[in-house]
């Protein structure tokens, strides 16, 4: 025992096969960007307006209140009041009797909602298709539980000259996505609206999907979780609520997007009991349980919005009103300095293209960086203001195909979104003088 070295260095691959290729990770290297340099960030999304007052003082009254039981374990699938007013709420939308205990399960904000999915649904050698551009972390998770995903981008139309473009614009394929499908598919992730261009994909396009999915006998994981934040009158559609869908769909939603409040990390899941029943071993054996008094607030929220659906003073309605201007706020700033805003349809995301600004950004010979990336930094280097590069949202194999657009988020107080155009204004004073 003595003779051992007291340093003795391990000299085997520590890190588990599963891990391969999926270090690198477009958020820590930009957060840090924007942390060091940058004076409005409008990169990652999350609002940096404060949740709504009735939704915190839930939280206060659930953190003070005479329940002492609230600091403690809660149901492992979810806290009562909180699925039985999610299966109520979503039941009325879903045109479906919901039972809270089997057909909804609350996770760790929608994160844990698609870990759960992806290792519950997916094995060794299965397919899963995934749409283009995408939330990042879906290739990864797909890949740790030893799936293959299958990429399929949707096309942005060429623009009708002087018109603005729209998130409608980018389109997918019929054929193309016909034919990523295979007796090896078990699943397609379908996210809408879309993070990170804002589609909120038809019906039309939504039919199409849910055609080749009862076709192929394929799942479908539908992350929802922008259902509320679409504007123009538009309609978010349920793909669950298409014929032939809700037996094989699973819905997931996050009061992080829904109330404002991301940090809380609450999310759920909402399906037949038949694919429910496999999310629910996934949770029980790695995180169990979600904070009971952040279930606890989310729920009181739910039971106000289920009380004023529909009426003017739903937050649900208001969030959305609010957002609209804020984008078209953004719209025209991004404008005066000639970049090309893609109108979102839905969520608090936009992106824009900047192609006509290759002169102002140094080009680097002997590095291969995406041109969004050397933009995107540039700016928060230059300019001192963050957005994100799109290419970071498509796989490795499309995109070099998609280095002309960086991503906004809206979500903020007007005085961050004033900021912005200060930023913009200045700067095309310089680009002019
Ligand atoms: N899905 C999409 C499309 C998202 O954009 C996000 C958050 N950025 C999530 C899921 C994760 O949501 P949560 O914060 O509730 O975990």
């Amino acid at each position: 025992f003595l003779s051992l070295p007291l340093q003795a260095k391990m000299s085997r691959l520590v890190q588990a096969r599963r891990l391969e290729g999926i270090d690198k990770n477009v958020w820590v290297e930009f957060v840090k960007l924007a942390a060091t340099y940058s004076k409005v960030n409008l990169g990652q999304g999350f609002p940096d307006f404060p949740a709504p007052d009735f939704l915190r003082e839930a939280f206060t009254r659930a953190l003070g209140g005479e329940n002492h039981m609230l600091h403690q374990y809660t149901r492992a699938f979810g806290h009562p009041p909180l699925v039985k007013v999610l299966a109520q709420f979503f039941g009325k939308l879903l045109g479906q009797d919901l039972d809270p205990m089997n057909n909804v399960m609350v996770t760790v904000g929608a994160y844990q909602a698609l870990f759960c999915c992806f290792q519950a649904f997916v094995d060794e050698g299965d397919e899963v298709i995934i749409i283009e551009p995408f939330f990042d972390c879906y290739e990864s998770m797909v890949k740790m539980a030893g799936g293959t995903p299958v990429f399929v981008p949707l096309r942005l139309k060429a623009p009708k000259d002087g018109k603005l473009m729209s998130s409608a614009d980018w389109q997918l394929d019929t054929a193309e996505l016909a034919s990523k499908f295979s007796k090896r598919t078990k699943a397609i992730v379908l996210n809408s609206p879309n993070n990170p261009l804002g589609k909120v994909f038809s019906r039309g396009e939504l039919e199409l999907i849910a055609d080749l999915c009862v076709k192929n006998d394929v799942l479908c994981i539908s992350d929802e979780v922008y259902e509320w934040l679409v504007y123009d009158g538009k309609e978010h559609i349920r793909i669950a609520s298409l014929p032939g869908m809700w037996d094989r769909t699973v819905i997931i939603g996050s009061a992080g997007k829904t109330f404002s409040a991301t940090g809380w990390k609450v999310g759920w899941t909402l399906g037949p009991d038949r694919l429910l029943q496999h999310l629910r071993t996934v949770h029980q054996n790695s995180v169990y349980h979600c904070a009971t008094i952040a279930q606890e607030a989310v729920a009181q929220g739910f039971q106000r919005e289920l009380m004023l659906y529909g009426k003017p003073d739903s937050y649900f309605v208001q969030l959305p009103r609010q957002l609209q201007q804020k984008r078209d706020c953004l719209v025209r700033s991004l404008e005066a300095v000639g970049m090309k805003p893609i109108i979102p349809q839905g969520t608090y995301f936009l992106v824009a293209d900047i192609s006509e600004f290759k002169s102002d950004v140094p080009d680097v010979p002997s590095s291969d960086e995406p041109y969004d990336y050397r933009f995107a930094k540039w700016m928060i280097k230059n300019k001192g203001l963050a957005a994100i590069p799109l290419s970071a949202f498509f796989s490795e194999a499309h995109k070099n195909n998609y280095t002309n657009f960086i991503r906004f988020c809206f979500a903020k107080e007007d005085a961050t979104l004033k900021a912005a155009n200060d930023i913009l204004q200045k700067w095309k004073k310089e680009k002019t003088s």
